[in-house]
């Protein structure tokens, strides 16, 4: 372990993982929370996690919408998870495509998950050690993150996550670690673990 003022973190993906799935989503008034999702934050930084939300954002390549859009949206659903008594550390978003849409968004860029530049940010941002962090996602590109950063991965059924797993009939093709139920349940699991010990 590099040092004692480290801390575990949890790379949460946003939508169909904290916020029930709308594709492209660009306005507040499309976030609905997936029920259990606040308890689930409060009970993973209770236990000393790091929080950190991690989203592809690829509308803003395909010019769906802008990045003041996404900052918008990421504030909104960050004021609804603070009536919760939820609290976020911090958002990072990728708004590239490596082939839609026109530079400078169109680009082969090391941040879009399962590629690990939002989480090599975060930790030059935050104390995080690496090693005790988790991803939750609900998509492939989730556990590729995780996968690709050397650390365990959670995949939620909520979202796309049913259907990834309905689509790899039991052979996924990224490793995970857990298949959870929704973001409660994977949070509850990722305590247990850590009070496990590892
Ligand atoms: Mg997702
Ligand atoms: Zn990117």
């Amino acid at each position: 372990m590099a040092n004692n003022n480290t801390r575990p973190a949890v790379f949460l993906d946003r939508d169909g993982t904290i916020n029930r799935e709308v594709e492209y989503l660009s306005w507040p008034d499309q976030l609905e929370l997936i029920p259990g999702a606040a308890t689930a934050l409060r009970l993973l930084r209770e236990a000393g996690f790091i929080i950190i939300v991690v989203t592809n954002q690829s509308g803003v390549a395909r010019g769906f919408f802008d990045e003041e859009r996404v900052k918008k949206v990421n504030k909104a659903l960050e004021t609804m998870l603070f009536q919760k008594g939820a609290v976020v550390d911090a958002w990072y978003y990728c708004p590239h495509h490596p082939e839609a849409g026109k530079p400078p968004y169109r680009k082969t860029c090391s941040c879009r998950k399962p590629y690990p530049g939002m989480v090599e940010q975060a930790c030059r941002d935050f104390p995080i050690n690496l090693s005790c962090s988790f991803v939750v996602g609900d998509n492939l590109s989730d556990m590729g993150l995780a996968e690709n950063c050397g650390i365990r991965a959670v995949l939620v059924r909520t979202g796309h996550g049913e259907k990834v797993l309905q689509r790899a009939a039991g052979k996924l093709s990224e490793p995970v670690d857990f298949v959870a139920a929704d973001l409660l349940d994977a949070a509850k699991w990722i305590c247990a673990v850590q009070r496990a010990g590892g």
